[in-house]
C-alpha cells in the first residue's frame, strides 16, 4: 500500500521549475532520504507530499486521495490525521511551555485540553524529555527543541513523517539523536521522509531519492 503516490508532478513558478515532471511512490512503512544540492526540489517535494502546496500539473495522493479534488478544510483534515512534519528551523512557538507546544499538534482533533496535554506528555516521554515539559523553547538546546517538534509532530499518531533537514541546524551529537529517534518511529511502523545534505545520513537509510533540478535522478534502494 502506498501512502504517496506523485504522477508526473510539476511545480512552476514565475520564471523557475522548481518540480519538473517528478513520478513517485512511497509504501507504507519505507524510510526514505531525499538528497541533492540546494535549489534542486527537495523541499518542493516534500510540501507537495504533505499536501502543503498544490501542484501546477500532475498529481498527488496521499492516503489514497487525490489531494486536487479536496478543499482546504478536507486537506487540513487529512494532514492532521495522517502526517506529520519537522522542519530545519523547529518551527515551536516561543513563550509557550513544551508540553503545550506539543498538545497544539492536536488541535484540529477537537480534542479537549486534558487528553491533548495527556497525548503530548506521553510524545515528550517517547523522544526522551518527559523532565521537561514546563520548559520554554529558548530554555532548550537546539537538539532539545527538534525533539520538541519530533514530539509535536507524532502526538496525533501520523501514518507519514516529512522532515526538511532535521539536523540541517544541529551539531552531529544532537543529529544522530534526532536521526535515532526517527529510526525509531519507522521501526514502530511510521512511513518516514527526510530531506537531508548529510551524506552519512543518507547512505545509513534503506532508500536513497536523487533531486537535480526538479528531477528525481536516482532513486537507489538497498
Ligand atoms: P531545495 O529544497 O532542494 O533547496 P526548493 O524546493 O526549495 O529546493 O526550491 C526549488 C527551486 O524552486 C529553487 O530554484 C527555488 O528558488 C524555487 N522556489 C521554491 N519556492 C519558491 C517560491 N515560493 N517562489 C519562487 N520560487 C521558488
Ligand atoms: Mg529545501
Amino acid at each position: 500500500m502506498s501512502v504517496v503516490v506523485l504522477e508526473e508532478v510539476s511545480k512552476t513558478y514565475p520564471g523557475v521549475t522548481a518540480l519538473d515532471g517528478v513520478s513517485l511512490e512511497i509504501g507504507d512503512g519505507e524510510l526514505v532520504a531525499i538528497v541533492g544540492p540546494s535549489g534542486s526540489g527537495k523541499s518542493t517535494l516534500l510540501n507537495l507530499a504533505g499536501t502543503l502546496d498544490r501542484p501546477t500539473a500532475g498529481t498527488v495522493r496521499v492516503a489514497g486521495e487525490d489531494v486536487a479534488a479536496l478543499s482546504d478544510r478536507r486537506l487540513s483534515r487529512l494532514r492532521a490525521a495522517e502526517l506529520g512534519f519537522v522542519f530545519q528551523q523547529f518551527h515551536l512557538a516561543p513563550g509557550v511551555p513544551v508540553l503545550d507546544n506539543v498538545a497544539d499538534g492536536l488541535l484540529y482533533r477537537g480534542e479537549p485540553r486534558p487528553r491533548r496535554r495527556e497525548a503530548a506528555a506521553k510524545a515528550l516521554a517517547t523522544v526522551g524529555l518527559g523532565h521537561r515539559t514546563g520548559h520554554r523553547p529558548h530554555e532548550l538546546s537546539g537538539g532539545e527543541r527538534q525533539r520538541v517538534a519530533i514530539a509535536r509532530a507524532i502526538v496525533g499518531g501520523p501514518r507519514l513523517l516529512l522532515a526538511d533537514e532535521p539536523t540541517g541546524n544541529l551539531d552531529s551529537a544532537s543529529g544522530a539523536v534526532v536521526m535515532g529517534l526517527l529510526r525509531g518511529l519507522h521501526e514502530g511502523g511510521t512511513t518516514v521522509v527526510v530531506i537531508t545534505h548529510d551524506r552519512d545520513i543518507a547512505a545509513g537509510l534503506p532508500r536513497r531519492v536523487e533531486m537535480r533540478d526538479g528531477r528525481v535522478v536516482r532513486d537507489a534502494l538497498d
